[in-house]
């Protein structure tokens, strides 16, 4: 057995006496993310709950191990070469919920959207329906301040706890943290999002699960999930719609690779079965010059690259 090989199995079997999650070498990230793209992660942990997430992060930050904190993967581009170290996977839909008598709603990082919407509707308690369409987790919707509808998920926190980089649970109001269009202070901090809580009001289940519902799938009915994707590639630029200025440029069924700008929304791009990230990427600068070329708007990405050494 190699010298690396022998570190990673003395890890591995670190990481598996301390979580109750699963502990995998070797990991396609192809299966963890919506694009189905990327190497491997050299080891994947998936936290059965926060208490599990905060086991791996300290463990990698006491070991000097890189660490990524992955939710249900549908805003990232993974990369070709895989990433070293960890990958903390967090999206579980067994992971806890918890109602206060107060009327809020506290929820694991992990916890996906719309299970969450769900759990809360059929205890008569609306309130998520505007974030219910977003095919992620509670902590990436929190970190990305994702919005489909009218609100974003800023609006309708109360709180979020966090482990800072030194290990320590904190917990911030809504009202100290800063918050903006597709951001939040969390993104590209080293700080991970362990558990928000939200604000409810009472409903009727029946009539809360069938506007969940309605919202899920008209949303699924605009964006699909397959081919697969992931999300907006671009941010919303001030004024005006990326998707609108792509289209003007002529990038819409623009190819490199197995990945092409969605013929339907421009602002997507689809892995047509064999895309790679470099793919991706050469796609996203050609859209980016041409659009820039023809409209004199440089596009923001909204999409994360993970780096391979994150
Ligand atoms: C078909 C489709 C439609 C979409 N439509 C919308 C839409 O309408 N509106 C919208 O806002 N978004 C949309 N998205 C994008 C995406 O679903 C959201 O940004 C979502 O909030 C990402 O959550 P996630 O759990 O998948 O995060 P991931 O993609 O897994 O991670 C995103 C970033 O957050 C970090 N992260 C994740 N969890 C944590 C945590 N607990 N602590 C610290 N860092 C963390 C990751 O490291 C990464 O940097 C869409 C995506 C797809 C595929």
């Amino acid at each position: 057995m190699t010298k690396v090989a022998s570190a990673r199995d003395r890890i591995l079997g670190k990481l598996r006496r301390r979580i109750k999650g699963t502990v995998l070498p070797s990991e396609s990230l192809s299966k963890h993310t919506t694009y189905r793209i990327g190497g491997d992660a050299e080891i994947l942990a998936s936290a059965a709950d926060s208490d599990d997430a905060a086991a791996v992060y300290r463990f990698a930050r006491r070991e000097g191990i890189p660490l990524t904190v992955l939710g249900a993967g549908s805003n990232v581009i993974a990369p070709d070469d895989g990433i070293e170290g960890i990958v903390l996977k967090l999206e579980n839909p067994h992971a806890a919920i918890r109602f206060s008598s107060d009327g809020t709603v506290h929820a694991d990082a992990g916890v996906p959207v719309l299970v969450l919407a769900r759990t809360a509707a059929k205890k008569g308690l609306g309130g998520l329906v505007p974030i219910a369409g977003v095919p992620g987790t509670v902590g990436g919707a929190v970190l990305m301040n994702a919005r489909v509808d009218k609100e974003d998920t800023a609006s309708l926190l109360v709180s979020v706890e966090v482990l800072t980089s030194s290990g320590k649970r904190r917990t911030f109001r809504r009202n100290e943290i800063p918050f903006g269009y597709r951001t939040s202070i969390f993104k590209g901090s080293d700080w991970m999002i362990l558990r928000a809580v939200f604000d409810l009001h009472p409903g009727d289940p029946i009539h809360l699960l069938e506007e969940i519902e309605h919202e899920w799938n008209t949303w699924r009915a605009n964006f699909p999930l397959e081919p697969p994707n992931a999300g907006s590639v671009f941010k919303r630029p001030p004024g005006d719609y990326a998707g609108r200025l792509i289209e003007e440029a002529g990038c819409k069924g623009l190819r490199v690779g197995g990945a092409v700008v969605s013929d339907r929304h421009a602002n997507f791009i689809l892995n047509t079965g064999d895309a790679t990230a470099a793919d991706i990427y050469e796609l996203i600068s050609e859209v980016r010059r041409r659009t820039y070329e023809k409209t004199g708007v440089y596009l923001e990405l909204e999409q994360i690259p993970l780096d391979s050494s994150d």
